[in-house]
């Protein structure tokens, strides 16, 4: 037989395209339309629904960026359409490539009811089926005139991602405002061809089924008049029953399809706008659940939820009415789908807290998967911390947009950094915006790596980023591929569900242990520096808002501001948002961020002051020292107050006989040259030099920083080529303070000013930077004598180690990584610590000198860049970081050194010293909350972790007369089988003991 094959297909795309899709509404007649454009921000519905509005006619233009308009449609259903379907067919002026990035919009009824969204690939409002004729129609949109950031061209600074400097241009024009006859048949015929044509596609052109689907739709095109389509389309479709009903193979790959909308919280559209989005695409979902008896939706981030019960009441009771019916699907049990590189320990904890509490407390639902799609790494962190939240399964597929390597599974067993093993599973779809299309299944069938021992994978589907949606096409077409030859089968099932089949039928999947490094988005770590300081600063101020509150509650009946907590926290965890924290967000949303989160201190700062107040005593008579820090610091308990001692004697100032000066205390000698570099660093107790032979120290290094996309996310490898060491001082005196130097230096428009102290054996370094660059990328470098094969990073309840050299493509990718408070690098028996009040991203690189063989390993933290997308501004003005150099420091040096500096002390006038109101007697572990339980029994909750990779035994004391404590779970409930401690008679304390890293949390009664 001749070879007609890719005449076919190319028959079927345009017969498709020209004559059977326009088919689908064959008849329509226009809707008159006015419009109203609202001044400024969004507005209540009821003042959208009730504002004049003046007429507009379809290919007008409207919509400044941001801007809303709301636009009425009125009409008349045809009196010769009876009996027919009949929808509105309404085009704000879509671009289809582009679902969620463009114009949106929220169909009402006259009554303020919702309908349903309006999305480039949802435009129809269903009027009548059938309709009886003459019908008098009435919608209303509310329709969001949404800039275009990304797509028309990717990457281009632009100063739309801002209200206050976006303009005034109408971004869209009105592009059709019908009604029009649906006819059914025709729009199944579409799913039909569609189907078949993407599975033909995908099959070897060698095989059988490819040609009997080749065949087949052969006879279907034969089968249409193409002047007659609608009156044809029966009998096409009929020719293709045969085919669509051959069922699939055994061993076809099973797809369990989540209807889904991946909403980012903000990203290209500010928080507010978020609030509306999640509100259309909820309209969406709730309507096609009425329509689909099989679809399932499951939507995550509690956040968004509540958006919608607060913002939308008639959506959220359409959202409960498909909750209760066990269709819309609350998942994920965290507040956000948060970034998890940066969150600290308790921040990470108290995602999933307020997650999960919310849905349990909203639906009784509780979550056992964590649902992040989207979020750029994960940290080893994060499996006990799942754990201990009461979950046990993980979703994400981000990992497949890593550059370098390809990650072996996508079912396994995550192990995290205290031995906590997760059943995980990455989609291997490589999507979390699945639209059903043939080539994605096949994609997901032929790229799970697991073949042969599993067979599940589960397809996140529905438009996302911006929302919308799963659509009915994308119902339908899972219909077709529910038992199709071919294709690997498709069911509509809930997350939870998936996770059970696939857990059930892969006894023993890999193990997976340590990060899960993504090879992408490496500058999402130093982006926005001011959000990330608002972030570390907020979670500082938690702790010592939570700590004070309750000792003081305890101690003095201090009013326990439950409510307050609650709604900052949650702030907080809404910022850690994967493009919030990152800072991978428009100018609009960081430009509110910083000033949520001084709005965040202000009200903290006036919790703590208040709970500290109350503790101290009398005012007039003397001044105490409050110590949040999970350590004793110069004689003052940790979590309690002392008075004031005699300061320790600043740092000796010596002028340096080469030039530039010399600070030492007992344990440190820094010398610091004429231009300002820290050319030594001389441990006096162990008699050892700190900084590498010819080195310097403290150096500032700048690089030109011009990815090849994502500017805000990506700093790509080569930036190292090119390097620009800033050497040159305006100024090199003794600073304001005793004992301190300060150091000036210009470069191109930028200025820095550093002011360098020693103390207790510490190099503090104070760093301002006035930042006026463009796609630079601004480096801290430590060159150290160290000869270390790995080093250590905080992260959330314990430590990471990373190679220092790049062996192999898994090492040398991870060349920008994430810490929390301290990096530390160590030689048997002595190391370093570099610990920072602020800064997440930095390098770690090595070198052997020629002059003595020597190794010099160099941490260098990164502190700014300067990218011109999405934020064309990104990071310029001012900004202040802290960081110490500790010589001679252990790991659990650096552990403490670094809550020492994120935890500075408040002095406050009082008399009344402060016991702790818990204290744990071993250092090695780090208390990391105290609070009173959250469901105000007045109970006192400590959770506390093992912070050095050992073990340790722990002796826990309540300062307070405790009656009963229990072990729980992050949520504060009983854990299953833990075994209660058993208090001492005398002063109840408690004795725990604790693998490496793990962590525990304590509820004591009172
Ligand atoms: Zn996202």
């Amino acid at each position: 037989m001749h070879d007609d094959r890719e005449l076919v297909e190319a028959r079927l795309k345009r017969v498709l395209d020209e004559r059977i899709r326009p088919a689908v509404h064959p008849a329509s007649v226009p809707l008159d339309v006015a419009v109203w454009h609202a001044p400024g921000e969004p507005v209540p519905v009821a003042e959208g629904l009730a504002a004049g509005t003046s007429p507009i006619r379809v290919g007008d233009a409207w919509g400044a960026p941001w801007g809303t308009s709301w636009f009425t449609v009125t009409g008349t259903v045809p009196a010769d359409w009876a009996g027919r379907t009949v929808e509105a067919v309404l085009d704000l002026g879509f671009d289809e490539n582009m679902p969620g990035f463009q114009c949106e919009g929220l169909v009402y009824r006259p009554d303020g009811s919702p309908v349903k969204g309006l999305n480039p690939r949802n435009q129809w409002v269903r009027v009548g089926a059938p309709v009886e004729g003459g019908e008098e129609v009435r919608l209303h949109i509310e329709a969001a005139a949404n800039p275009v950031i990304l797509d028309y061209h990717p990457f281009l600074p632009t100063q739309l991602g801002d209200k206050e400097t976006a303009g005034s241009e109408p971004q869209y024009r009105l592009a059709r405002m019908d009604l029009a006859i649906f006819d059914e048949t025709v729009w199944q015929l579409v799913i039909d061809l569609e189907v078949l044509g993407e599975l033909m596609a995908e099959l070897p052109a060698d095989g059988a089924r490819r040609w009997e689907l080749l065949r087949a739709v052969e006879r279907a095109l034969d089968a249409i008049d193409l002047q007659d389509v609608n009156g044809t389309a029966a009998a096409a479709r009929a020719e293709l029953a045969g085919v669509l009903a051959a069922p699939a193979v055994p061993s076809a790959h099973r797809i369990s399809a989540v209807g889904h909308a991946h909403i980012d919280s903000a990203w290209l559209w500010p928080l507010r706008e978020t609030v509306r989005k999640v509100a259309r695409t909820a309209s969406n979902m709730t309507a096609l659940l009425e329509e689909e008896p099989e679809f399932v939706f499951a939507m995550s981030q509690a956040q968004q939820w509540a958006w919608i019960k607060e913002h939308r009441p008639e959506v959220w009771a359409r959202v409960v009415k498909a909750v209760a019916e066990g269709r819309f699907v609350p998942t994920g049990g965290m507040w956000v789908e948060s970034d998890t590189n940066m969150p600290g320990s308790e921040a990470m904890a108290r995602q999933f807290v307020h997650g999960k509490r919310f849905f349990l407390d909203e639906f009784g639902v509780e979550n056992e998967e964590v649902w992040l799609p989207d979020t750029f790494g994960f940290a080893a962190g994060l499996p006990q911390i799942i754990k201990a939240a009461g979950s046990k399964w993980l979703l994400t597929q981000k990992i497949s947009w890593s550059q370098v390597n390809t990650f072996p599974h996508h079912t396994f067993l995550w192990e995290g950094l205290d031995g906590t093993r997760i059943f995980t599973h990455f989609p291997p779809v490589d999507t979390y915006n699945c639209s059903m299309k043939g080539s994605e299944i096949a994609h997901a069938a032929r790229n799970f790596r697991d073949k042969g021992v599993a067979r599940h994978s589960l397809a996140p589907t529905g438009w996302g980023d911006g929302g919308g949606g799963t659509t009915r096409e994308m119902v339908a077409k899972a219909a077709r591929m529910r038992d199709l030859e071919g294709s690997a089968t498709v069911t509509w099932e809930t997350p939870a569900q998936f996770f059970a089949k696939a857990e059930a039928e892969y006894p023993a999947p890999p193990v997976w242990v340590g990060e899960l490094y993504l090879e992408l988005h490496r500058a999402t770590l130093t982006s926005q520096a001011k959000t990330k300081q608002g972030n570390r600063r907020s979670e500082s101020l938690l702790r010592e808002a939570e700590l004070w509150a309750a000792t003081a509650a305890v101690r003095t009946g201090f009013d326990y501001p439950h409510e307050r907590l609650d709604r900052l926290w949650k702030t907080v965890l809404l910022h850690q948002f994967h493009d919030i924290l990152p800072g991978s967000s428009i100018a609009w949303v960081h430009r509110e961020a910083e000033k949520t989160y001084a709005a965040v201190a202000a009200e903290l700062n006036e919790i703590i002051d208040g709970a500290q107040r109350a503790l101290a005593g009398n005012p007039g008579s003397g001044e105490l020292v409050f110590n949040a820090a999970p350590h004793a610091r110069d004689g003052v308990p940790a979590g309690g107050a002392a008075p004031v001692a005699a300061p320790a004697p600043a740092a000796a100032l010596r002028t340096r006989a080469e030039g530039g000066y010399i600070l030492a205390d007992d344990l440190l000698r820094v010398e610091i040259d004429s231009r300002g570099l820290v050319v030594s660093a001389y441990d006096l107790r162990a008699e050892r030099e700190t900084v590498a032979p010819g080195q310097a120290a403290n150096l500032l290094q700048i690089h030109p920083d011009f990815p090849n996309m994502w500017d805000a996310w990506d700093v790509d490898q080569f930036y190292r080529n090119t390097v620009t060491d800033l050497v040159d001082a305006d100024e090199v005196t003794p600073g304001e303070a005793p004992g301190s130097v300060r150091v000036v230096r210009s470069f191109s428009a930028s200025r820095v000013t550093q002011v360098l102290t020693v103390a207790a054996g510490r190099l503090d370094i104070r760093t301002e930077v006035d930042w006026h660059e463009t796609e630079k990328f601004l480096k801290l470098a430590f060159p150290l004598d160290v000869h270390a094969d790995r080093y250590a990073s905080e992260s959330q309840y314990g430590h990471v180690f990373r190679a220092t050299h790049t062996n192999t493509s898994w090492e040398a990718a991870k060349f920008e990584a994430c810490n929390h408070k301290f990096l530390h690098v160590a030689e048997p028996g002595w190391g370093v610590a570099l610990v920072t009040d602020s800064t997440y991203g930095h390098d770690v690189t090595r070198t052997v000198r020629a002059s003595d063989s020597g190794t010099t390993t160099t941490l260098r933290v990164s502190l700014l860049r300067a990218p011109r997308f999405p934020d064309p501004e990104t990071d310029q003005g001012v900004h202040r970081f802290r960081h110490a150099l500790v010589p001679g420091a252990t790991i659990g040096d650096a552990v403490r050194e670094g809550w020492f500096v994120n935890l500075p002390e408040r002095r406050v006038p009082g008399d009344a010293e402060v016991a702790p109101l818990v204290t744990v007697d071993d250092d090695a572990v780090v208390v990391t909350a105290v609070k009173l339980a959250d469901d105000g029994s007045g109970d006192v909750v400590v959770r506390f972790h093992e912070s050095r990779g050992g073990r340790a035994r722990a002796r826990v004391s309540p300062g307070f007369a405790a009656t009963g404590v229990v072990v729980t779970d992050l949520l504060e409930r009983p854990l299953a089988g833990a075994t209660a401690p058993e208090p001492a008679p005398a002063d109840g304390a408690v004795t725990v003991s604790l693998r490496p890293f793990e962590l525990v949390t304590l509820r004591f009664s009172r």
